[in-house]
């Protein structure tokens, strides 16, 4: 299968460059110029990689990558134009998963890019193994936490646990979403529905009541992650 990558980049000769030299290398790739338009391309696309620059007209590639990322689990690969500690850190935090510091060599683009697009596929198996395929099987393992799909339960350490109809429905829906980042807007919406009266503070109550019963430690969990700035990531 080709792989898709999506150019954000408002230079025209820099955005020409890579796309010339990412097609050379068999890439089906997509360019655009601003923020709103790489939105727009990214949820139509789905693309495998984004190439997002910092520095864009409509809307800066922090705010493009902040808005992707409680979307979809594309890898997104950072453009900076200087090597600032401060871009770095808030490229991270807000979801990218590296970056670039211009002016680079198109060799080192296209190491990145081989490692961003095979750390996607690792991952895309991972979670056929150890998601949806197991679904199937009808009970949900995560070392000592086993969720039986059949009958609704969820035991820890052999011991069943009394979780409500909600709380159920939130550890279901981490289980088929592991270690992706998840924003609170997003569980709301899966979780509880288009038409549920209710802000994302409810996400962050059940949180709380799901990892006071699942996890060794509530106050330090190792299951139901806190992603700063982002919302919550289930590790297992
Ligand atoms: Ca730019």
């Amino acid at each position: 299968m080709t792989e898709s990558i999506l150019i954000v980049e408002d230079e025209i000769s820099l955005q020409e460059t890579l796309a010339y030299n990412l097609k050379k290398e068999g890439y089906a790739v997509e360019t655009v110029g601003d923020g709103r338009s790489a939105l727009e391309a990214a949820r139509r696309l789905k693309p495998d990689l984004i190439v997002l620059d910092i520095m864009l007209p409509e809307m800066d590639g922090f705010e493009v990558a902040r808005i992707l990322r409680r979307e979809m689990s594309t890898a997104i690969l950072m453009l900076t134009a200087r090597d600032d500690e401060i871009d770095r850190v808030v490229g991270l935090e807000v979801g990218a998963d590296d970056y670039l510091t211009k002016p680079f060599s198109m060799r080192e683009l296209m190491a990145r890019v081989k490692s961003q697009l095979r750390r996607t596929r690792i991952l895309r198996e991972e979670m056929g193994k150890s998601g949806f395929a197991e679904m199937k099987h009808e009970t949900l393992k995560f070392d000592n936490l086993v969720v039986n799909l059949t009958r609704r339960e969820v035991i820890l350490n052999e011991s069943p646990l009394q979780l409500k109809p909600k709380e159920y429905e939130l550890l279901l829906f981490f289980a088929e979403h592991r270690r992706q980042m998840l924003s609170r807007e997003f569980i709301l919406e899966r979780v509880w529905g288009w038409d549920y009266i209710g802000d994302s503070r409810t996400v962050d109550v059940h949180v709380r009541w799901l990892r006071q019963k699942i996890e060794t430690d509530a106050a330090n969990p190792i299951r139901i992650v806190t992603v700063r700035g982002g919302g919550y990531r289930f590790e297992g």
